[in-house]
């Protein structure tokens, strides 16, 4: 069956001499797998390299539980920020790569669609990619079922004296609680509430202190170590470039 189908490409990977499987990630039917015969279609589009992140209305032959067969497809949004930026693009594969993953456990395609298409169209826009890529992170950690907690002490459940967050303990400590765990700048958990509440699509100025925003980073590069399960090897390139804080 001919259907037009909204989504964005998160992977390609080659399938005989000429053609690629694409996994199209679509909001009515989440991932499915796609043959790009000749891929030409595609690539003379976007100017050559990967059909990763390829963002548009796709005319295919829809099989249900088969692999469905690409006709053409209008782009919305070629992504040139994110194509012409090693940085970008390094983060937008990484973010790409997590979704595929999250998806894989859960349900709920369509807000984890939302979610990922506004974080991308950020990034395009030159939004600070570290920032959008840790406001994504935090928001998937509830598709994963293992959401920190950040309105009260993990341990008591007060919200009052709050001083520290800890990956180790799913979130907030309050000084009572607190045994050993590194003290964080309040900062911290201040922003990190606030990446929690705020609408990715209405972000319209990022302004932080790059401590804060490291800070972040870290809580949740050990939070996704200790409770996720997904190590996924484009996160380390991420990792060396803010070791030299080339993004920046
Ligand atoms: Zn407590």
């Amino acid at each position: 069956m001919l259907k037009d189908i909204e989504g964005i490409i998160l992977r390609e990977r080659d399938y005989g001499e000429s053609s690629k499987i694409l996994d199209l990630f679509t909001k009515e039917y989440g991932v499915i797998g796609i043959i790009s015969k000749g891929s030409k279609k595609i690539k003379s589009k976007l100017s050559g390299v990967s059909s990763r992140l390829t963002y548009g209305l796709f005319h295919i032959y829809y099989k249900e539980d088969k692999l469905s067969i690409l006709n053409s497809v209008d782009i919305y949004n070629p992504l040139l920020n994110i194509r012409n930026s090693i940085i970008n693009i390094s983060f937008a594969t990484y973010l790409s790569e997590l979704v595929h993953q999250v998806l894989n456990q859960s349900m709920k395609k369509d807000e984890i669609y939302n979610l990922f298409i506004n974080s991308i169209l950020k990034i395009n826009e030159s939004y600070d990619p570290l920032v959008i890529t840790n406001i994504l992170e935090l928001k998937l950690l509830k598709y994963l079922g293992v959401e920190p907690i950040l309105d009260r002490c993990t341990i008591c459940g007060k919200s009052t004296d709050i001083v520290t967050i800890s990956a180790d303990k799913n979130g907030l400590l309050c000084n009572k609680c607190r045994i050993n765990e590194k003290l964080v700048d309040l900062k911290v958990i201040k922003y990190l509430r606030m990446y929690y509440y705020l609408d990715i699509s209405k972000i319209s100025k990022i302004d932080m202190d790059s401590k804060i925003k490291n800070a972040i980073d870290d809580f949740l590069t050990e939070y996704y170590n200790t409770h996720t399960g997904i190590y996924l090897n484009c996160k380390k390139f991420i990792d060396d470039l803010k070791m030299v804080n080339i993004y920046v």
